[in-house]
């Protein structure tokens, strides 16, 4: 029967034994490898956002190396709004935003309330709304198809590993704070289902069964041939994630191939190394880009990671012992100007 293929995985006792042993890479690594991706790709990506794939060519030849720079005028190293919104996220849902979305959206708040290096402006009217009216779900719009509630919900794809209807709902409730539109709701969605069953072991015939099942509802998400859009609108978005994540065999080409494309370049960055690092693992990610990631940012994945993924007590059974305290996200210590 066709249940009993994913029967190992769909299992707790699994899930757990899967965290740190039988598999290679192990869930752990897979876990590690889409947050640390995230940012790598974020940090990669934001020196080249907005330009065009010519531009960049022009400038860059290739864009390989994390050397900051870009619009933001970024050191290198550092993340953006895409990255730091997921920690903020991922914080909250350490302190109960698994059931309560206003700790969500105060997390948000404190968040625009760091002064930020960038921030869009779908995210910033839905924190602003929550500020003045209390309500933590933005009304549906036609104008808020961003990819801005996409590109930080990883961290609920770690808190509910275990369970799918958790997933959607933490999903659902985190992105509509700033985000409420159906194309929104479905990216979001699909690329967090992708990465959850990627970082489950499942492979990529998972990833793909997911795309087909979005494409079956939506059809314009199809991306093949890839329609050559990269802009912050999650349909372009999507386009260019998948495009570039199914065109390719390692974390390397996947996110060189992703943000040498230009547009929006962090966040096509940030989601593709989601997906890139679920499949590969962290150990597939260059030495030299992890060497360049802020360091601050990277202890607060590794922490984070750990402590998201043992919300579940049948999980933390097999987690190492002395696992450090949460670290909730830090001030930003650049003086880099918002605009
Ligand atoms: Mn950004
Ligand atoms: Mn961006």
């Amino acid at each position: 029967m066709e249940l009993h293929a994913r029967a190992p995985h769909d299992s707790l006792a699994g899930l757990a034994r899967n965290l740190f042993m039988d598999t290679n890479p192990t869930l752990m690594q897979r876990a590690l490898g889409a947050y640390l991706g995230l940012a790598i790709g974020d940090a990669l990506g934001a020196t080249v956002e907005f330009m065009t794939a010519r531009e960049i060519a022009a400038i860059h030849g290739v864009h390989h190396n994390i050397v900051g720079g870009g619009w933001l005028r970024l050191k290198a190293g550092q993340v953006t709004d895409d990255t730091e919104m997921a920690l903020a996220l991922g914080d909250a849902l350490l302190r109960g935003g698994l059931d309560d979305a206003n700790v969500i959206a105060r997390a948000y708040v404190t968040w625009m309330q760091s002064c930020p290096v960038d921030i869009g402006n779908t995210c910033r009217r839905g924190i602003r709304r929550f500020m003045l009216q209390g309500t933590t779900a933005a009304t549906a719009a036609p104008d808020s198809a961003g990819n801005g509630a996409a590109m930080r919900n990883l961290p609920a794809v770690l808190a509910t590993l275990h369970d799918e209807n958790a997933f959607e709902e933490t999903s659902i409730t985190q992105a509509h704070v700033t985000h409420n539109h159906p194309l929104s709701d479905a990216g979001t969605l699909t690329l967090g289902r992708m990465t959850r069953r990627l970082i489950r072991g499942e492979g990529l015939a998972a990833a793909h069964a997911e795309v087909a099942l979005l494409l079956e509802y939506i059809s314009e998400f199809r991306f093949s041939p890839w329609p050559g859009m990269t802009s912050g609108y999650i349909v372009d978005t999507v386009q260019t994630v998948l495009d570039a994540f199914f065109t390719t065999t390692s974390f390397e080409d996947c996110l060189v191939k992703v943000v040498n494309r230009g547009g929006d370049a962090d966040t096509t960055g940030a989601l593709a190394g989601q997906l890139a690092g679920a499949l590969y693992g962290v150990d597939a990610i260059p030495e030299r880009w992890l060497k360049k990631l802020a360091p601050n940012v990277h202890t607060a994945i590794r922490e984070q990671t750990i402590h998201l993924l043992a919300l579940r007590p049948e999980i933390q059974e097999v987690m190492p012992k002395h696992c450090p305290a949460p670290v909730h996200l830090r001030p930003r210590t650049t003086t880099a100007t918002a605009i």
